[in-house]
């Protein structure tokens, strides 16, 4: 079965480096038009010259009224990818307000406000599409120093389900993954040790961390109409990591 999305609009959040640069590149490998929002002008840029046809959006997603700016002029989305994240680890009794509402902003409120944005616009045409949230393994399981990013991971599965109650009805399915480890910028903060990273591989059935190519594929499937019947899933991507 091949996935294509010929004639689909997509806009992917973090589309600079890692999961969400992966997916911005795929997205348009199957046909889709797409515009990557991220915050460094400089990944934009090395991302343009390897996919010219790409649209760069430089913005901080956690930037309430240029999200609000930047978003007017993108035009109709089908497809939505919340990818934006960041990961602040530290230890439970040294966490901060800012570290908790940094965190709070780029991965739960900004989720919220991009996904308003966009089902709006998918409601007032009537035309339906489809959300992907990138969650985590961590929005089920406590993790030693992850206090805020477990936490904010734990809203946004709800949040997922909450989108996918109220949008339904607009024929806006709306859907998680929830990955294990994958060695990203952000995957390297915390498990580079190869003592914390052996101790996590061992509680993973499948033994290893996941590669980016097997999460891109879980969104690609989410967005497309070979998942039509599913919303309010959060689908791990982890080994079977949340099996046990
Ligand atoms: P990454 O390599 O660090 O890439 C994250 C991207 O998001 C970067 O381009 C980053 O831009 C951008 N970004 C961060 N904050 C932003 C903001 N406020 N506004 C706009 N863009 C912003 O991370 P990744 O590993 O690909 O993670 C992607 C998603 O997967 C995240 O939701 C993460 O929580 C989730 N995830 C990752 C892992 C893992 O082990 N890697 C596991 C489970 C889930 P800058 O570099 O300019 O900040």
């Amino acid at each position: 079965m091949e996935i294509t999305f010929t004639g689909k609009r997509a806009l992917v959040t973090g589309a600079g480096k890692g999961i969400g640069r992966a997916t911005a590149l795929a997205l348009v490998r199957c046909g889709a038009k797409v515009t990557a929002l991220t915050r460094t002008q400089a990944d934009l840029d090395s991302l343009l010259q390897e996919c010219p046809s790409i649209s760069p959006l430089c913005v901080d997603v956690s930037d309430w009224g240029a999200v609000h700016s930047a978003l007017q002029d993108v035009g109709p989305v089908d497809l939505l990818v919340n990818n934006a994240a960041q990961a602040s680890l530290q230890p439970f009794l040294e966490v901060t307000p800012q570290q908790f509402d940094q965190s709070f902003n780029v991965n739960v409120k900004a989720v919220l406000h991009v996904s308003q944005i966009v089902a709006a616009g998918m409601k007032a045409r009537g035309s339906g599409g489809s959300i992907v949230n990138v969650s985590s393994q961590a929005s089920q399981r406590a993790l030693k120093d992850h206090t805020v990013y477990c936490t904010t991971k734990a809203a946004l599965d709800m949040l997922t389900k909450v989108m996918a109650l109220e949008l339904g009805p607009h024929q806006i399915r709306v859907n998680s993954v929830n990955p294990t480890v994958v060695m990203t910028e952000m995957g390297r903060l915390g498990w580079s040790d190869p003592d914390k990273a052996q101790a996590m591989t061992a509680r993973i059935p499948l033994g290893h961390f996941a590669e980016v190519d097997d999460v891109v594929n879980s969104i690609l499937f989410l967005l497309s109409d070979l998942s039509s019947m599913s919303s309010g899933v959060t689908l791990p991507v982890d080994g079977g990591f949340l099996a046990c």
